[in-house]
């Protein structure tokens, strides 16, 4: 089985297609959360993920837009996308993040959008934080998005040592079949890391397979449709250098 791991898709729906074009085939899809907010396609990217044979939980931006998280959390630029988004949203695609879950677990996968100890609001940014994260799930790996950084955290059995981060190599298999491991994607949708192209990865449970990857998408369709509604210039100006 080949699974497609996605996060932080930010209703950015050019991006969201060139990855499900550069990463099929693929027989399931896992998200981490963040559908919405930030971009312009809220419900096209809704529909589109679920016409797919999907597995998708809750982000902050897709509880900020069903009113489960209050304005004043996010900055001027944040707030401004979530009270159009919330406009935007028609009531059947509210009603599907009002029924989403904050984790899930999948055999020896558990998935939150930010930590598992804090699955709508953590960050997991250094070594500390996953480290204290570490105990909090009980399945070998867990996923997470969140900060649209890809990267991943190992923790080796039966050693005391913290655990060690590990940067993306793309287009590589890593093996993750042994030991434990906290692992981000990256973002579809608002890259962060220096990298305007969309971020995803592709899983083989059964091999124990992980693969970053990159695909560049037109990110000026994406632009153009925040232009015409409005959105914040400095939303519109970060999906050019990805940060
Ligand atoms: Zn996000």
């Amino acid at each position: 089985m080949r699974y497609l791991v996605i996060s932080d898709i930010h209703a950015n729906l050019p991006a969201l297609e060139a990855v499900l074009a550069d990463a099929a085939p693929f027989e399931q899809v896992w998200c981490l959360g963040d559908i919405v907010g930030y971009g312009p396609y809220p419900n096209e990217c809704i529909a589109r993920l679920r016409d797919l044979p999907l597995t998708t939980l809750a982000g902050n931006h897709d509880w900020a837009a069903i009113g489960r998280l209050d304005l004043d959390y996010f900055n001027r630029e944040a707030r401004a996308a979530v009270a159009w988004t919330r406009l935007a949203l028609m009531p059947e695609n509210k009603a599907y993040l009002e029924s989403l879950p904050t984790m899930l677990v999948e055999s020896d996968y558990t998935l939150a959008h930010g930590s598992p100890g804090q699955p709508i609001e953590e960050y997991i940014v250094d070594l500390l934080s996953a480290e204290q994260n570490f105990y909090q799930f009980k399945t070998r790996v867990c996923l997470v998005g969140h900060t649209h950084w890809p990267v991943a955290f190992f923790r080796a059995n039966g050693l005391e040592r913290m655990c060690v981060q590990i940067a993306p190599q793309w287009n590589e298999r890593i093996k993750i079949d042994t030991g434990r491991w906290i692992i981000n994607p990256g973002s579809v949708g608002q890259p962060r890391d220096g990298d305007p192209s969309a971020s995803y990865a592709l899983l083989d449970p059964a091999a124990g397979e992980w693969e970053y990857r990159r695909v560049a998408y037109p990110f000026e369709e994406t632009q153009a449709r925040m232009r015409h509604f409005r959105l914040p210039e400095g939303l519109i100006e970060r999906l050019s250098h990805g940060h």
